[in-house]
């Protein structure tokens, strides 16, 4: 059978075909090209920032690209995976809680995504569950194949056609021999088969060792784990090499031979000081270039808007390396130990460091060890601070201690999320004389609850997916620091993942006594942002949403923009350079030198 006979057969489901494939409405076969980036070895080869700067890559040329992230796991979301273990959660403005690589992809593209572009074998299995009980498969016997990889072809054509991608990347969450992903990678063997040639790109991510006590790197792993993808029907058209040192052509030569695909689609792929560098060394390998062959797109390239395009992305990276002033951001927290649960905070930072020329060096401060009696040592060499969002009681009195002391001694400030919270519990205490003040998270009985229980989660059992989340506007009151700081707006949109509030009983107290509510829900009822006026205090800002997740290169967050200057004063930048760097273009500025971020 022709691959033109085999288009014509799916979309059908009947008892005379073997073929499962249900097309949405409007999905032409051969419109959207695919690239299908696989992880072989091992897992943190970096597979999503590889493929979101391939897409890069192929946006700048003019592409319109559409990323999805299949994950194997069972949960639905990421909602209720521990930040411990998986890193951050990172919420998408319709709500889906979903992997950190999402937030690589939003930085990297600049564009927000949706619950289209993340799908777990979760919610792949519900779905054909729930099929089967709505008698959806004409009484067949429901099965791995061809309806379960029916369902993952489905979900990846529904993306082509809600997105109208000319380039779909697909992630496959997982290594190559994993036991849970073997399905979803039988499903895009199909559908490379039903898509037609010069329509999908298989990309391999290997890596290659080079143990110490041999000193030279070795090829055999990678070797052998490509054959798994080989034995799964996959015959890769590019294969990148992930090392440490750029990778040998000796090993590029051997990998090539074993896996059957030429030498010039054999790259290296060695680590970079920056993500954001990544682009541009695809571009250096050739890589672009290759898949652009493969898919037959040379003819559609905009070469001008490339240009102009890497000539932007490239000024922040010289901006980025060549940073001059140094500063030192605290960050206050419960998973200090694990970087990637504040991914997003360390891309904000970076991204308003690089705006305003600072190099930013990161102090992670465990707060279960932070008291009244300790703060300043812990503090005194800090230009500003951060406490970040946050569940349960553990290390609670330490960050109290901590916005007690930024506040009381000018430390710039911003709180996120449990932050905010934590900002009005001290508040509340110390500078409005209510000496019980706590949340009803903290202590359920609280006879001052300043935080409580949102409305709307007070019936709610169970965990995943019901907290207040995504995205929503915030009315910022005119004038304001917050307003000042995000060009004037009266109203912007931020990101939320909570269930606990301001309580409104307590709204009015605690203003008397100075503090000031300058955002809010469109109707009022839900405090969103607080500050101190300038007056009082040089910087202390926080919100009850995450300002990290929307933070892009270009385009910096305005709280963490906030912060940085204000820590860029606090450590002796006269405030004149300062502004003169935040009124220029953010992708321009940069008149204080260059920034970057180490931790
Ligand atoms: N635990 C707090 C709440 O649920 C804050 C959540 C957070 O920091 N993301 O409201």
């Amino acid at each position: 059978m022709s691959w033109e006979d085999v288009l014509s057969s799916i979309g059908h489901a009947s008892e005379e075909t073997e073929f499962f494939t249900p097309l949405p409405t409007g999905y032409k076969p051969g419109k959207t090209k695919y690239v299908i980036v696989f992880g072989t070895v091992m897992s943190g080869l970096g597979k999503g920032i590889f493929s979101s700067s391939l897409a890069r890559v192929m946006q700048e040329k003019g592409f319109s690209v559409a990323p999805i992230k299949l994950e194997g796991y069972l949960n639905r979301d990421s909602g209720t995976l521990n930040p411990y273990r998986h890193g951050e959660v990172f919420v998408l403005d319709d709500g889906m809680e979903c992997d950190m690589d999402l937030g690589t992809y939003e930085r990297m593209l600049n564009m927000s995504l949706s619950r289209r572009n993340f799908i777990t074998s979760g919610q792949i299995l519900s779905s054909v569950l729930e099929k089967e009980r709505k008698g959806g498969y004409l009484g067949r016997d429901v099965q791995m194949i061809p309806h379960v990889t029916g369902e993952v072809k489905l979900r990846l054509r529904e993306l082509a056609v809600t997105s109208e991608a000319d380039v779909v990347f697909v992630e496959m969450g997982g290594t190559v021999g994993d036991f849970e992903n073997a399905y979803i990678i039988e499903a895009v063997r199909e559908m490379s088969y039903e898509e037609g040639p010069r329509n999908f790109c298989f990309v391999a991510l290997t890596y290659v060792v080079e143990p110490p006590s041999l000193g030279e790197q070795k090829s055999k792993p990678a070797q052998l784990n490509l054959k798994l993808l080989n034995a799964a029907g996959i015959h890769p058209h590019i294969i990148a090499c992930r090392a440490s040192q750029p990778v040998t052509k000796k090993v590029r030569e051997k990998i090539a031979l074993f896996a059957n695909v030429p030498m010039e689609r054999v790259f290296s792929m060695h680590d970079c000081d920056s993500v954001y560098v990544i682009p541009e060394m695809l571009r250096g390998a050739g890589i672009d270039v290759a898949v652009v062959e493969l898919l037959g797109l040379g003819d559609q390239i905009d070469r001008e808007a490339e240009e102009n395009a890497r000539a932007e992305w490239n000024d922040y990276i010289n901006r980025f390396r060549n940073a001059r002033h140094p500063i030192t951001i605290g960050i206050i927290g419960k998973y200090t130990s694990l970087r990637d649960s504040y991914a997003s905070i360390i891309q904000a930072i970076e991204h308003a460091g690089t705006h305003l020329g600072a190099k930013v060096r990161l102090e992670w401060i465990d707060s279960s060890e932070m008291t009244d009696a300790n703060a300043a040592d812990h503090l005194t060499d800090v230009h500003g601070v951060i406490v970040p969002g946050g569940f349960g009681f553990r290390g609670v009195d330490g960050k109290i201690a901590c916005v007690k002391y930024v506040r009381q001694h000018g430390v710039p400030f911003l709180g996120i999320c449990y932050g905010m919270q934590i900002a009005v519990i001290e508040f509340a205490r110390n500078a409005c004389g209510l000496n019980h003040a706590s949340s009803a998270e903290i202590d359920r009985d609280c006879p001052e609850p300043v935080v409580d229980l949102l409305p709307e989660q007070k019936g709610i059992e169970g965990l995943g997916g019901n907290m207040r989340l995504g995205g929503y506007d915030v009315m910022l009151s005119p004038g304001s620091l917050v307003s000042r700081l995000s060009g004037d707006a009266d109203r912007i949109r931020l990101r939320f993942r909570h269930r606990y509030e301001v309580n409104p009983c307590f709204v009015d107290r605690l203003e008397q006594a100075g503090l000031v509510f300058s955002g809010s829900t469109p109707d009022g009822r839900i405090m969103q942002v607080l500050e101190l006026p300038e007056s009082r205090h040089p910087f202390f800002v926080a919100t009850q949403a995450h300002p990290e997740l929307t933070s892009r290169p270009l385009n910096p967050q305005p709280f963490f923009v906030g912060l940085v200057r204000a820590a860029l004063i606090a450590s002796g930048v006269s405030p004149e350079s300062v502004s003169a760097a935040k009124d220029d273009n953010p992708s321009r500025a940069g008149s204080l030198g260059q920034p970057t971020v180490s931790s």
